[in-house]
């Protein structure tokens, strides 16, 4: 599924409604399901906020977050199933019961196992039936409690416990490469007709071979041909329970002088991935080290960030839409020294998981 301005349909109606009911301004002239300049301003804020590609473009991640985003505690019954059920009501849940002391791991929307086993927890030291399902006597049980402020801070101490089963070295890890987009999806292209799909192909190459020469076990998520899905790549990653999860991609912009790296690991307003954002900040740091401009590094939510179980990195070294960045990430010479700075950000990670106190 793909919307795109200029469109006039029943789901473009059903995308404003959403958008109306979270808050965004949608023109009058424009509802009668008609695709025009505040909806897609809309759709490119709520995209923004939400950490997800900002394109304005209504395709199935978008519209599933908007699904989701509309979704309060208490609309429906919530509990463990396949595929999981995913939403701000989770998310909501995941943050109280986080604030309370429970381990709902990551704040990230889906009830998976572990958020199960928190709220059986919960429910255990309440005197709820402990049947791990957000029913009445749970939800009433959960609004009964004082709020101990909004930071789901348990959840980030406990991360970064368990951030230090890494190191001291990176022998025996097991990390899943993932290099971006792939068959029809070409991703971004660059000035010389570089393109996405094939330049992370490449890098990804390169630093599988360097990984594996430091006894480190790899596993690629598609091979050059081939384009799973996000979801797809994230499943595979969780199945093979990988200690960490790369993507390789490159940046890009319709701005021609945007320039520079980027390194995204998961977060958002209410939670940040201390685990993912060492990893960045990590490799980030030996990428700037060859002379890349700093893009930073940032939060986002994207599926292969936020579906994966392990820390998870997307590193985009470079704008493959500048004319200097793409004709350097297109260069052989380049990405052997770029995989070599991968490696070297992951060797620092291992030494020191947790970054040492300012
Ligand atoms: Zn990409």
């Amino acid at each position: 599924m793909l919307i795109k301005p200029g469109q006039r349909s029943s789901a473009v109606r059903d995308i404003q409604r959403r958008l109306i009911a979270l808050e965004y301004q949608i023109a009058p002239g424009e509802l009668d399901g008609r695709f025009g300049d505040t909806t897609f301003a809309a759709i490119r804020a709520f995209q923004e906020r939400r950490g997800l590609v900002v394109d304005g473009l209504v395709g199935d991640e978008t519209w599933r977050e908007l699904v989701e985003a509309s979704w309060r505690l208490g609309d429906r019954t919530l509990y463990l199933r396949a595929p999981s059920l995913r939403g701000d009501d989770v998310r909501a849940l995941q943050d109280r019961l986080g604030a309370l002391g429970f381990d709902v791991g990551r704040v990230d929307g889906i009830f998976g196992p572990r958020t199960a086993r928190a709220l059986r927890e919960f429910q255990a030291n309440y005197g709820i039936p402990g049947d791990a399902i957000v029913g009445r006597s749970t939800l009433r049980a959960l609004a009964g409690l004082p709020a101990l402020g909004g930071e789901t801070s348990g959840a980030a101490v406990r991360e970064r416990e368990e951030m230090r089963r890494f190191g001291p070295g990176i022998a025996g890890l097991h990390v899943v490469l993932d290099p971006g987009h792939g068959g029809d999806d070409p991703g971004f292209s660059g000035p010389g007709g570089e393109r996405e799909d094939s330049v992370a192909f490449a890098i990804a190459r390169r630093l599988e071979a360097v990984l594996k020469a430091s006894g480190v076990i790899v596993y690629p998520t598609r091979e050059s041909d081939r384009a799973p899905t996000d979801s797809q790549r994230a499943s595979l990653a969780n199945a093979l329970g990988a200690d960490l999860f790369f993507a390789i991609h490159t940046a890009g912009s319709s701005d021609a002088a945007a320039n520079g790296a980027i390194t995204y690991f998961f977060g958002h307003e209410r939670f940040r991935s201390e685990a993912g954002a060492r990893v960045a900040e990590c490799i980030h740091a030996e990428i700037l080290g060859l002379g890349v401009a700093d893009a930073g590094v940032h939060a986002k939510q994207y599926a292969v960030l936020r579906e994966t179980r392990m820390p998870a990195v997307q590193i985009e070294p470079g704008h493959l839409t500048n004319a200097a960045d793409g004709a350097r990430l297109a260069d052989d010479a380049f990405q052997r020294r770029l995989a070599e700075a991968i490696a070297d950000g992951l060797r620092t990670f291992a030494r020191s998981p947790v970054a040492p106190a300012q």
